[in-house]
Order: C-alpha cells, then structure tokens, then sequence
C-alpha cells in the first residue's frame, strides 16, 4: 500500500456505498465495506424467486432512468441494461387509464376526442389560477391539472401513500410525473431507460468486485469499529447515527404481499388503484419487467405504505415541517462529528432516484480522493441536503 493510502469504512452496501467504494478502491485506498443485510444493492435488490424463477424486485419497482451520460454508461460498465420502457396503468372509479396523465388519459377520463392543444386549452380552464407559485402537492396539482384529475389520481393515491393531506406535502413530489398533451405513455422524460438484465444485485456485486474492497454482510456497525478506520462513510440513517437523540426522522415504509398467478395476471409491470377504498396503491407483476425472458407463472406484489416503526424497513424520507426542523438538528450534529461523511437517500434524509444516487456518489468519492490527496478533513456531506 502506498503511504498517502487511507483505509476507509463505508457502512452499507447499496449504489451509494458501492460506487464510493469502487472509486476509492480504484484509487488504491482499502475499503471495508459492511452492510446489515445479508445481500447488497440496498432497496434495489432483486433475487430470483424459488418457485417461478422470475427475477423479483424485493423492495418495490426500480426501474433506471437518467439522462447523465457519465450515470449511463456507469452502470453499463457493471452489468447488461435491456431497453425497457415503463408505461404505468391506474384504476380509478372502476376504470382503467394510462399514466402519467397524457391525452389518451385525458380523452378516456372526459370522453372526449380532443387534439393536443384543444386538450391543453380544456385542463387549462378547469386548473385553478388563483394558485400564484404552488408550493404543496395540492396546489400544484390543482393549478396544473385541475380538481377532477386530481381527485381521481393523485389526492387518494397520495394519502395512501404518504399518510397525510396532499397539502402537507411538497410539490417537489408531483413534479416526478410529467402531464402530456400528446399519446406518449412513457412514464419517464429522460434519455436513457432500462433494467438489468442480471438484476441490479448482480450489478452492485460487479461494483464492489475489486481486490481492494473488502465486503462483509449481516455486520452490524458498531462504534468502536471506527476507530480501526481514516475515515467513514455513512449511508445509514442519519438519525439512526446519533441513536435518534432527538427523536426518528419520519419515513414511509412498504409492505408487500406476494402472490402467485398462471399465465399474464394483470397485462402490465405496473397497475396503481387510485381509489380511495382500495387499501393497497399498487400492484406490481415482476415479469413484466424483463420481456426477454419467458415465464408461464407468475408472482406478482401487492404494496401497502404505512408510517415506519422501529423495526421497519425506511423507504421514502417525508420531510414535512416538523422534519425538516428535527432534520437542521441532525444536520448540525453531523457538521459537527469528525472523519464521517453521509451519503444517500438515508444518510442525506432525500427522495433519491438510482441514477441521481450514483452521480452524487461518483462526485462524493472524488472530493473524497481530493481531501485525502490534500491531507485536508473531508466535509460532512457533499450535497445540498435541506
Ligand atoms: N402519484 C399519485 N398517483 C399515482 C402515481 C403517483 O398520486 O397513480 C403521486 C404519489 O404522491 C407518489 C408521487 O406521485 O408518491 C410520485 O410517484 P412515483 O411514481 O414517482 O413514486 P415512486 O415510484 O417513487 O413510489
């Protein structure tokens, strides 16, 4: 080992774990790489199921997409992207549409036969203009699409999924799908869309396949064990470093309740139930996410939110007022603690897209590498967090 080289711990061993580790690896450095679970790639893992041997997204649908060329060929280097194009369906009073809302949503929904800009014109007149700058999902709903639209896919969705009021919760959040006023059902706006061919276990397993990384599963952190470290990174919890002195960060976490079905179950990856009185958002049938492979079974999950206890799984960080001031708390004290940085949609308390995960990974290992080449303290965090 080279003298200048530092040996680093990075506790968790999803993409921002991963890709940090990889960078620091390649650089020279020793990286311990620990994770609680007894598989990598965080939330994004995928395993093949015993029974029907369809590659199944355990922690919910995760599809790629990004339109950052250096994210894109990232991945490409650690594993087979197949072309694929999510087009999501919704059930709302008993009917079925396209999502995200375009114009074959907006004719089925008002049965009508509009052509683009006579529809722009239409959603136009029912979207509430007295709304200034939205700054709630509700507002912004209701300023972009209007009451009737929103009423039947977004506010009872949107309480289901997140346990509160669309008005408690950002825009940011519906800023995630697109409105279109033509026929493309494509859920996503950007360049680049596709899902591992292998999984995206296999692909965080090629990123941390290097001789300098050394990866141990089911190894709970503990703090004595930074000691033996330069430096760490952290893509736990934020809250959960500190023991949750002030209290727990809120999060939403998902139950999934699997089941099997003969043949095509619901024709589509993805189905949401936009109505209120249906417990579950959304349905999802894995097989429909690799259209290359052939399956006569199939296992599909049905996906239930609700407040995250203790024991539980964090997904999606809420961020509501209250967080947001127990979250500046947290923040200080991480400003504050020597030799670790936070990283992640645990570790920086964010709604994380993969493709965003890995460009702010690939940037936090380079400043890493710039801090331990200059012998200078490495930041708390690399990102804008609030
Ligand atoms: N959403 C909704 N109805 C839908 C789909 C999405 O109201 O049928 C809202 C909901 O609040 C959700 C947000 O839009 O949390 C973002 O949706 P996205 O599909 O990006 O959520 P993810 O797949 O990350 O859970």
């Amino acid at each position: 080992m080279l003298e200048n080289h530092k040996k680093v711990l990075i506790v968790g061993a999803g993409f921002s774990g991963a890709v940090i580790a990889r960078s620091l690896a390649e650089a020279g450095h020793k990286v311990s790489v620990i994770d609680s679970r007894d598989h990598v790639a965080g939330n994004c893992h995928t395993y093949r199921d015993e029974k029907t041997d369809i590659m199944v997204h355990k922690y919910g649908p995760h599809i790629f997409h990004t339109d950052n060329e250096t994210v894109w060929e990232y991945i490409n280097r650690f594993g087979e992207m197949m072309p694929y194009v999510n087009r999501v369906k919704a059930i709302t009073g008993n009917r079925v549409y396209s999502l995200p809302i375009n114009l074959h949503t907006i004719n089925q929904f008002f049965s009508k036969t509009l052509n683009p800009n006579d529809a722009k014109a239409f959603i136009e007149a029912q979207a509430d203009k007295s709304i200034g700058e939205p700054k709630t999902f509700e507002e912004q709903a209701l300023h972009f699409v209007g009451k009737p639209l929103y009423e039947a896919f977004f506010k009872y969705y949107t309480i289901k999924q997140w346990g509160t009021e669309p008005s408690n919760l950002p825009a940011s959040i519906l800023n995630r799908l697109p409105v279109r006023f033509n026929y493309d059902d494509n859920y996503f706006n950007h360049k680049y869309q596709g899902i591992p061919k292998n999984g995206y276990t296999s692909i965080v397993e090629n990123i941390l396949n290097h001789q300098n990384i050394d990866l141990k599963l089911e190894t709970e952190y503990f703090e004595e064990i930074k000691g033996e470290f330069d430096h760490m990174v952290w893509s736990g919890a934020l809250d959960a470093y500190f023991d949750h002195q002030f209290g727990r960060l809120a999060y939403r976490t998902l139950d999934f309740e699997p089941f099997y079905g003969e043949g095509d179950v619901q024709g589509n990856a993805v189905v949401n139930y936009c109505d209120e009185q249906v417990p579950y958002t959304r349905i999802t049938e894995h097989k429909h996410f690799a259209p290359w492979e052939e399956h006569s079974e199939s296992i599909c999950y049905k996906e239930y939110s609700r407040a995250c206890g203790k024991e539980d799984t964090p997904y999606y960080p809420i961020r509501l007022m209250n967080d947001k001031q127990l979250l500046q708390r947290y923040l200080n004290m991480a400003e504050q603690s020597d030799g670790v940085t936070f990283v992640g949609r645990l570790g920086t308390y964010r709604y994380l897209d993969m493709d965003v995960t890995i460009k702010e990974a690939l940037e936090t290992a380079q400043a890493l590498l710039y801090s331990f080449k200059k012998d200078e303290k490495p930041a708390a965090f690399y990102q804008a967090v609030i």
